[in-house]
């Protein structure tokens, strides 16, 4: 990519997030993260290009530094940063503009620093040789929060029973975020037991949200619909993915076809989840428990007698079993969390210039990973007490906000078809994939956010209660 040669002929409108709008290239396998702002920001509030480039730079080096080593290699791309021309970024934005959906549209994208980030297309996989009729397929899960909150210094029980997802679910309904409520439960994705991931996955084929979104050949052809009242088309869906699954319309002629391609599609996305990470390798994997915590919630719609039926665990390798460790690194819930935020506040109060030495907004490069491993991860009560505990203390925050990352990250499996599998296929065997599994939008969750994050714990928690137990 020639970054004085820009043409915004050559990209085109790809998704969003809350923070992000991404184009992908016509022809190479890239992308472009181009940053957002709330489209009320005035011209003095907006960041610099200075600062733009800064914060980029934080997010960069926050995936490369901080998460990859916590969550595996293999799994994280970090991009770069890159430089682009104003005139390219400003005709880009305009080019985009009518393909945006208007539930994100709050927000504009940055047309003033001329600064990106450069990834690799996830959706599309770059070794997949163009001779099959059948581009990739890719599913992009948002897993959220996989287990329940172990904590003792929670304050209402219901968190212990009902995850925060489920939760949140009825707080979203009730202030019109979403019409449906969504009967994806995240327990059920992680609990490595094949029928719960099954029934998980089938509930968010049902009302995806923003939870999945499903590609072919890199253009998006399933997600929730703009219109929230509007049911995603699972029809369409099983019409992109019969060539895949060809060989199902023989054997079960006139028996649904169409719910025979979908359980099948399920299944698959299911061992690439259960897997080490690619379609190469083979053997049974080691499993783990990783949750101290009860495994099941109370809102799932997964039938209770159903339970007893093996709960695996996760395979020590699959990248839920990653993800779900670094999750679990919140291990003192907002709760916990909130009083010693005050308490690193108060002591920032006092020392300003500390913000910089414990880079609290970064750099988060690899001298930041130093100040992280060498504080205490016990409060020793040593002769420094002091100065020991209040290390103690900031090592539990940067622990929340990593933990908070892997709570809104999103995976991607890409899925070809096996070539040498062609000749099986007509031998009715079940299709077989290549795949490559990624992990995607780490950025570095803002210190201050944690206020924001315990008000909204409340808020959800008293919601819930308020809206599932009957009126006196
Ligand atoms: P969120 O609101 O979830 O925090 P965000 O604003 O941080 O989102 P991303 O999740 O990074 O933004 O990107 C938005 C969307 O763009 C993703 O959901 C995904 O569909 C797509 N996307 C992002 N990075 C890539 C990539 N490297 N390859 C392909 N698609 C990508
Ligand atoms: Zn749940
Ligand atoms: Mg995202
Ligand atoms: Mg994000």
């Amino acid at each position: 990519m020639e970054l004085d040669k820009m043409d915004e002929n050559d990209w085109k409108y790809h998704g969003e997030g809350n923070k992000s709008l991404v184009v992908s290239h016509l022809q190479h396998c890239r992308v472009l993260r181009l940053l957002k702002f709330p489209s009320e920001d005035s011209a003095h509030t907006r960041q610099t290009a200075e600062q733009a480039f800064r914060h980029i730079l934080n997010i960069v080096d926050y995936s490369k530094y901080v998460m990859k080593p916590l969550l595996e290699e293999k799994y994280v791309h970090s991009g770069e940063v890159v430089k682009l021309p104003l005139d390219f970024v400003r005709q880009l934005s305009l080019k985009v503009q009518q393909e945006r959906p208007e539930l994100r549209c709050d927000k504009v994208m940055d047309t003033f620093s001329g600064c990106g980030l450069c990834l690799p297309n996830l959706t599309q996989l770059p070794l997949h040789h163009l001779r099959d009729h059948r581009p990739p397929i890719c599913v992009e899960i948002k897993p959220k929060c996989g287990f329940l909150p172990f904590s003792r210094h929670i304050t209402k029980e219901c968190k212990r029973k009902v995850c925060r997802f489920c939760m949140h679910q009825h707080y979203k309904l009730a202030n019109g975020k979403w019409k449906r409520l969504s009967r994806y439960c995240p327990l059920d994705l992680f609990s490595g037991s094949k029928q719960r991931m099954f029934v998980a996955l089938k509930n968010l084929l049902e009302e995806p949200q923003n939870n999945l979104k499903i590609f072919k050949g890199g253009e998006l052809i399933f997600s929730c619909k703009d219109d929230a009242k509007q049911q995603p088309e699972l029809n369409d869906l099983i019409q992109h993915l019969r060539p895949y699954f060809s060989h199902s319309n023989g054997l079960y002629n006139g028996h649904q076809p169409g719910k025979v391609i979908l359980n099948e599609f399920i299944q698959v996305i299911c061992s690439a989840l259960l897997s080490g990470g690619d379609s190469n390798r083979s053997g049974e994997p080691r499993k783990v428990h990783l949750s101290e915590s009860r495994p099941h919630c109370e809102a799932s719609p997964f039938p209770r007698d159903l339970l007893r039926n093996g709960n695996h665990g996760l395979p020590k390798d699959s990248v839920l079993a990653k993800i779900l460790q670094v999750q679990m690194l919140d291990n003192l819930d907002i709760e916990g969390i909130y009083p010693l935020y005050k308490r690193v506040e108060q002591y920032l109060e006092e020392f300003p210039k500390e913000r910089n030495r414990l880079q609290i907004d970064g750099p988060y490069n690899e001298s930041f990973m130093d100040t992280v491993k060498n504080c205490p991860a016990e409060d020793d009560g040593s002769v420094e007490y002091a100065v020991g505990r209040f290390h103690f203390v900031t090592f539990q925050v940067y622990q929340y906000r990593v933990a908070m990352t892997a709570k809104d990250c999103s995976v991607m499996i890409t899925f070809a078809p096996d070539e040498e599998d062609e000749e099986q296929q007509l031998n009715l065997e079940k299709p077989r994939f290549t795949y490559s599994i990624s992990i995607l939008d780490l950025d570095p969750k803002p210190y201050e956010g944690i206020p924001h994050q315990y008000k909204l714990d409340t808020k959800i928690v008293n919601y819930y209660l308020r809206s599932t137990q009957a009126p006196p």
